[in-house]
């Protein structure tokens, strides 16, 4: 093959082999590394360009552990290097696992593609005193193996020139079972295939002797005839992996040169920390308390409950009053990272506000630039911190390899609800952002799961509902003095949690019934987080919490202060106190008496009151813009400047909401329909005709529970009407399931 100007080369491998951290480190990209299988589910592709060597697009595949049998991952992957004809398909190997990584190696080696190995995490094989020859794999396997380190970015462009030269040259496929007895039965069902012109003929052959379904169903010509021809398959396919296991086990385990320093039979620190960490009785409460630290630590105003516990008197000894610094540091407790962090910024954008004000003049563009963009745009901005805070933490939980303990841990109990452990890692990504959480739902193994999963992840609250919980709840202990902020929002983290578990109950016994598959993970070891791939973590989501405050944000924010201050008329209300002549308000109250059973409809101010149902309605564009609207709102009433706390205090002075509103407008606004571009991806990954019902079980949700949040918080006594009615709910539940399911019994065993 004549040289080319680019190369196209696929990465594929094991699960937590390191393919994302090659691809990252090749292309220079910020993929998600994140330390559990699935991650994965769609090849990314980037560049990898190097003037001496060449440029190529790298594609990163799905970890896989086989080429079958098949699931999501295996497909997208087996699909890639048959029907994408990459140059080179690079053989990722974690080095300190060679055994079970060689086990793929076996199988990719059958395609008729240009293949190399790049055994990866040399540096951790000779931390621990052992090394591979390379050279004697190579001739064994006849192809380059090059050692490398992904992480460390040792040996890469050395890879990457090996890659291009076996691009040149065309490769046959190859296959440990012809050293076989069952030599002579491939070589058959082989020629099958090559009578018939069909790339690829020794892979086909060997896949179909397995038995393999997709063989069945793509090529079922030549399926039928190897099956005349070859009565012997039966056996194949176990056969097939014992000799690819006793291959790997006599021969290439002979290339590991070296005495592991650390005896493989003695217990790992991996393993003394997960008879801990992943035990049955300590297992789950140990995550809620890290969680729970993690919230302190982002969004408390009182760390380590100092405050609370009267450590500082009455007043308070660190309040800074009267300084640049008050409020910073502490008020009366002393404020923790995220709190501090989002004050800093909070003070930085305040003096930039004021700045302007005093250079603009001209009235209506100082409303503009300062009550209406600055104000809302700001107003979300000061939320940066905490979410970049609370993602990095999620990121070491993630890259330590915890997490995946976590899905362990749950799907002892996501079982019962119907649930494979699977499905938490979607669900904690759509704390992070449900758009991404939708799409990783591909990773479960069934319709029924990824249906159920998608309709709940917009329950877990994403980082922009986050600003809204937080400003809320924050404006509603500081107006009615009661518990601390960290407090709510770990209650309505509860809450959500809970409404998901009960949706998928209720989904599993009734409209979403089936037997669920079983749930396999390795466990990846424990290992530092790296700074290098945290800081990418954190710089991304900046990156896109930047952008999207530049323009949905600030388009939105124009848009409200504009149809704010606009009457039908088509007059412009200089005057702040017309506000309610305004087109949006009276959309807003035209809407309103929809709402008075969460209560914020008619019971409170008509003057003012609809505010918080165009903040609903405007959060459906981007989640953020609920707070952002308030604080465009805030400003127009004169109230300049102020954070985004402050911002929803003055509406609840200008409006005279009580607890009960407030708490239902944070529950209806967590639990309804998500933004748009979720609810467009929802539409992409739901099987057809599901997104009406799925929309109408949002609404339904948010809408029941937002009055039930109400009621119960206005009138404690409707306790008394509403406990029985769920506990009725549950007797029926089970009884209609245990009916079901003798019924499903019955049917089987006609
Ligand atoms: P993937 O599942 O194949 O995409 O694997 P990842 O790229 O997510 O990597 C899995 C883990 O292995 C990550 O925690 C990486 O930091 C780690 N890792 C990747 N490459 C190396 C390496 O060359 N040396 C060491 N010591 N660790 C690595
Ligand atoms: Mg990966």
């Amino acid at each position: 093959m004549p040289d080319k100007s680019k190369y196209v080369f696929a990465l594929a491998g094991n699960p937590n082999c390191g393919k994302t951290t090659l691809f990252n480190s090749l292309t220079g990209a910020t993929a998600t590394v994140g330390n559990w299988p699935g991650v994965t589910v769609e090849k990314r592709a980037g560049t990898y360009k190097n003037k001496d060597i060449g440029t190529a697009d790298i594609v990163d595949l799905p970890g896989i552990y086989s080429l079958s049998p098949y699931t999501p991952e295996e497909v997208v992957s087996r699909n890639f290097i048959l029907d994408e004809h990459p140059d080179c398909v690079i053989d990722v190997v974690d080095a300190t696992n060679l055994e079970r990584n060689m086990y793929l190696t076996t199988q990719i080696l059958e395609m008729d593609v240009p293949v190399i190995i790049a055994l990866n995490m040399m540096d951790a094989l000779r931390a621990n005193g052992q090394d591979i020859d390379c050279k004697k794999l190579s001739e064994r396997l006849k192809v380059p193996v090059i050692p490398v380190s992904a992480l460390k970015f040792e040996n890469l462009d050395n890879l990457m020139k090996e890659a291009i030269e076996a691009a040149k040259t065309p490769r046959n496929g190859t296959s440990i079972l012809l050293e076989g007895k069952n030599r002579d039965v491939i070589l058959k069902a082989k020629s099958i295939y090559i009578k018939d012109w069909v790339p690829n003929p020794l892979y086909h052959a060997i896949k179909d002797l397995e038995g393999d379904d997709i063989e069945k169903k793509h090529h079922p010509f030549e399926f039928k005839q190897v099956n005349v021809l070859v009565p012997s398959s039966n056996g194949f396919e176990q056969e097939s992996s014992d000799q690819r296991y006793r291959f790997i086990d006599t021969e290439l385990g002979t290339c590991v040169i070296g005495i592991p320093k650390e005896n493989p039979l003695k217990p790992t620190k991996t393993d003394k920390a997960d008879k801990i960490l992943t035990s049955r009785i300590w297992g789950l409460p140990i995550f809620v308390v890290i969680l729970f630290l993690i919230f302190h630590i982002t969004f408390s105003n009182d760390l380590l409950f100092l405050k609370a516990m009267g450590a500082f008197g009455s007043k308070g000894i660190v309040s800074f009053a009267g300084t640049p610094f008050e409020g910073l540091f502490a008020d009366g407790g002393i404020a923790s990272l995220g709190v501090f962090l989002s004050n800093l910024v909070n003070d930085l954008t305040g003096w930039f506000t004021e700045w302007l004000r005093s250079v603009i003049t001209v009235s209506w563009a100082q409303g503009l630039v300062c009550d209406g963009i600055c104000s809302g745009v700001f107003a979300v901005f000061g939320f940066l911190p905490q979410i970049l805070l609370l993602f990095a933490c999620f990121s070491i939980l993630e890259d330590s390899g915890y997490m995946a303990r976590v899905a362990f841990i749950l799907d002892r109990i996501f079982r019962r609800f119907g649930l494979n452990g699977r499905a938490f890692v979607p669900m904690l990504i759509g704390f992070g952002c449900s758009v991404p959480a939708m799409m990783n739902t591909r990773t479960l193994s069934t319709e029924k799961q990824r249906t159920q999963t998608i309709r709940v992840i917009p329950f877990f609250p994403c980082s922009a509902k986050l600003t809204m919980i937080t400003a809320v709840s924050g404006a509603l202990c500081q107006a009615f003095k009661v518990a601390n902020v960290d407090l709510i929002t770990t209650a309505i983290y509860a809450l959500s949690i809970t409404i998901a578990i009960v949706a998928i109950i209720v989904m599993h016994a009734t409209t979403q019934r089936e037997k669920l598959p079983p749930f396999i993970m390795e466990l990846p070891n424990y290992h530092r987080p790296q700074i290098h791939s945290l800081s990418l973590h954190v710089w991304d989501k900046a990156k896109d919490f930047i952008k999207k405050a530049f323009t949905v944000i600030l388009l939105s924010t124009i848009l409200v202060w504009l149809f704010s201050h606009i009457t039908w008329r088509w007059t412009f209300l200089a005057d702040d106190s017309e506000l309610s002549q305004s087109i949006l308000a009276s959309l807003g109250m035209f809407l309103q008496p929809l709402f008075t059973p969460l209560g914020f409809g008619y019971q409170i101010s008509r003057e003012n009151g609809w505010v918080f149902v165009v903040s609903s309605f405007m959060a459906l564009i981007a989640k953020e813009n609920a707070i952002s609207t308030f604080a465009t709102f805030a400003a127009s009433l004169g109230y300049q400047d102020v954070s985004s706390v402050q911002a929803v205090g003055y509406m609840i002075q200008a409006t005279n909401i009580n607890v009960g509103g407030l708490m239902a407008f944070i529950v209806f606004n967590v639990l309804t329909l998500p933004c748009i571009a979720a609810v467009a991806t929802a539409k992409a990954e739901l099987p057809k005709g599901q997104l009406k019902w799925t929309v109408l079980f949002w609404l339904a949700v948010s809408y029941c529970l937002g009055s039930v949040t109400y009621l119960v918080f206005t009138w404690t006594w409707t306790l008394a009407i509403f406990i029985p009615l769920i506990v009725g709910f549950f007797v029926f539940l089970y009884f209609y399931n245990k009916k079901k399911t003798i019924q499903e019994q019955q049917v089987k065993a006609i």
